[in-house]
């Protein structure tokens, strides 16, 4: 990309409603509800995380976690698993979801390995998006939780938890990473993107727990929700009356 060309899409980043400080203190009070944050792929190199991270599109962590020990078991090393089939691939991943796309991305990404990279996982992330199957969000896992080096992940949760608090501003996830990783120290970002995470599945979930959430006094999307409910006019008793008898009952249509 041109200098110019980096230069507009810089200027066309939102910036979020939080400024960095504020991040940082949200994170960090965050992070006590959340202390153990990591990811919950089983994993022992940075091999096996690429696979486990690839298996993970569409599937639960839960699941993957069931498949891969016989998967690294057969399959070891980018070299052995570069020589399988996808046929013979396939039935062995199928309960994760995707498995054909799924099995020509694991054997892809297995030969490229083993024709560039001396089969081991390179750690830049513009050599890990060259590899099939891996787009940013994968090598920002495979950085961070393998490779020592600096990543921040942004899936679904973190879009929509980052964005309710407003510590970020876009649905895009690029711009999220690079709002978050602008607020953030290079030591955090691993930990925030998983912090992020644990938070989405278990507290701000797309219908959220606000009253469980250790952060609700710095939220925008509470404060938005609690001004909307302290600003609506109180119902009228025809309203209530209305609204009680707005819930149809079975027995008493089955009668008219
Ligand atoms: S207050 Fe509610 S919406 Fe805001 S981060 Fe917590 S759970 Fe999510």
């Amino acid at each position: 990309m041109s200098p110019r060309a980096t230069e507009r899409k810089r200027a066309r980043i939102p910036t979020p409603a939080k400024s960095a400080a504020e991040t940082r203190q949200i994170m960090k009070r965050l992070g006590t509800q959340h202390p153990n944050a990591d990811t919950e792929l089983n994993f022992t190199n940075a091999y096996e995380l690429l696979v486990a991270t690839i298996l993970s599109a569409q599937c639960t962590d839960q699941r993957v976690n069931q498949v891969t020990p016989a998967l690294f078991a057969r399959y070891p090393n980018a070299g052995v698993l570069a020589r399988a089939t996808t046929e013979e691939l396939e039935p062995q991943i199928q309960s994760t979801g995707f498995f054909r796309a799924k099995s020509r991305s694991l054997v892809g990404m297995a030969t490229e390995l083993v024709e560039t990279h001396r089969s081991e996982v390179p750690k830049t992330m513009d050599e890990l998006v060259k590899l099939p199957g891996v787009g940013r969000k994968t090598a920002n896992v495979v950085l961070g939780h393998a490779l020592g080096v600096p990543g921040l992940p942004v899936d679904r949760h973190v879009l929509r938890v980052a964005n309710r608090i407003g510590i970020a501003k876009s649905d895009e996830p690029e711009i999220v990473e690079q709002q978050l990783c602008a607020a953030m120290p290079p030591a955090e970002w691993t930990r925030t993107s998983d912090t992020l995470i644990l938070h989405g599945r278990r507290i701000c979930k797309p219908r959220p727990l606000c009253d469980r959430c250790v952060i609700r006094a710095d939220c925008d999307f509470y404060a938005h929700l609690t001004r909307a409910v302290s600003t609506r006019p109180p119902m009228s008793k025809a309203q209530r009356t209305a609204a009680k008898g707005s819930r149809p009952t079975r027995g008493k249509k089955g009668r008219a």
